[in-house]
């Protein structure tokens, strides 16, 4: 059953989505935005010490203020799963699990990207809880504690380099004999002497009341079993990216990431892409967040070419009357 037509849907409401949301509804676009859940992996960031304005914010709260913000100019969130987008014509086709389909001008990728998990007894009770999937965003959070890695290959060494300069002693845990095959940037990392290597180990639970207090780990050639006590646990272990349903329809590299360009336009006209799902290097919540914004400002571009109106906006910095609605974030008039 076709729902409705929209100027453009967002697909995601992490940072890339509401912003793009924000910048698109500002534009007096019919802005739908419809994803799984409010705030994506912002949710698992309690504290954020690196977004421009807030010297410290929790992922919560800055997910709330940008959807009021989205919200106040008129963009519309509900809660559903994207499973497909047929082109048709000029429109596309955004289908959902639970069964409804939408018509739309232009469709903006912003379904981001989730750690992957260890799947072990502790870890989901004590998420944001000691448990993290960031060093570069928490690492600086664990000052002076004890902390476990879980993470090998190149990208642990960074983790391992960032996470030694913080903390008191740091417990590098890895499934073979060495983390990394390069030995000068492993004895450099050693050279402090408050890392330890835990080798051929299989993290198999992680213990603590309301906070995380240890890790469990298990030799793998002996099957002995290890109680590190341990204050946070950094588990860097890849991502995953879930961009199946776009296998044909947008260019996407190889780890299913979508290829954008300077303007966050995709392979495929009328789509666009921004935050954690694109093929960038750096997955932070200000790159999401100006990148929700570019990919907004060319969706709008798009529409407006189709619609054969006004001329193209570059910018978004002129002053838009603000709704005048009552409520504890409107005007009050
Ligand atoms: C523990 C942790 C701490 C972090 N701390 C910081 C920090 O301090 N500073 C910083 O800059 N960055 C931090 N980051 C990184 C930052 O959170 C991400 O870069 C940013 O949130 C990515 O935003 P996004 O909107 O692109 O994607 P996401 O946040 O991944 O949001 C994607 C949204 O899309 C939805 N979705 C997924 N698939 C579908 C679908 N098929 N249909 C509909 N909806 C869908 C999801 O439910 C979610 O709401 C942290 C990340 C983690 C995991």
């Amino acid at each position: 059953m076709r729902d409705s037509y929209r100027d453009v849907i967002i697909i995601g409401a992490g940072i890339a989505g509401l912003t793009a949301a924000l910048y698109t509804a500002r534009q007096k676009l019919d802005t739908l935005v419809i994803s799984i859940d409010l705030g994506g992996q912002l949710l698992m960031a309690p504290e954020i010490q690196n977004f421009p304005g807030y010297v410290s914010i929790s992922g919560f709260e800055l997910i709330k203020k940008i959807e009021e913000q989205a919200r106040l100019y008129g963009a519309e969130i509900i809660f559903d799963e994207v499973v497909g987008i047929k082109p048709e014509d000029k429109h596309y086709i955004v289908s959902t699990r639970s069964g409804a389909e939408y018509r739309t001008l232009a469709v903006i990728l912003a379904f981001g990207k989730k750690p992957k998990e260890l799947g072990i007894p502790g870890e989901k009770e004590l998420k944001g809880r000691g448990v993290s999937y960031c060093v570069v965003c928490d690492g600086p959070l664990f000052r002076n504690r004890n902390v476990a890695l879980i993470s090998w290959g190149h990208h642990s060494v960074e983790s391992a380099t960032t996470l030694r300069s913080y903390a008191n002693r740091v417990y590098w845990i890895f499934p073979g004999e060495k983390p990394v095959d390069d030995e000068d940037m492993l004895n450099e990392i050693l050279s402090g002497g408050n890392v330890e290597l835990v080798a051929n180990a299989k993290p198999v639970e992680i213990r603590g009341e309301k906070m995380v207090e240890a890790i469990v780990v298990e030799n793998r050639k002996t099957g002995e079993r290890r109680e590190i006590n341990v204050d946070g646990v950094f588990v860097e272990i890849g991502y995953t990216t879930k961009t199946d349903f776009l296998k044909g329809l947008v260019e996407l590299n190889e780890k299913g990431e979508v290829v954008v360009d300077q303007l966050c336009r995709t392979s495929r006209e009328g789509i666009f892409a921004a935050g954690d799902v694109a093929a960038i290097p750096y997955k932070q919540a200000v790159i999401s967040a100006g990148m929700g914004a570019c990919a907004a400002l060319s969706a709008y571009n798009h529409v407006i070419g189709l619609k054969g109106g006004r001329a193209k906006v570059i910018a978004d910095w002129r002053k838009v009357e603000i709704p005048k609605k009552t409520g504890k974030f409107f005007l009050k008039i």
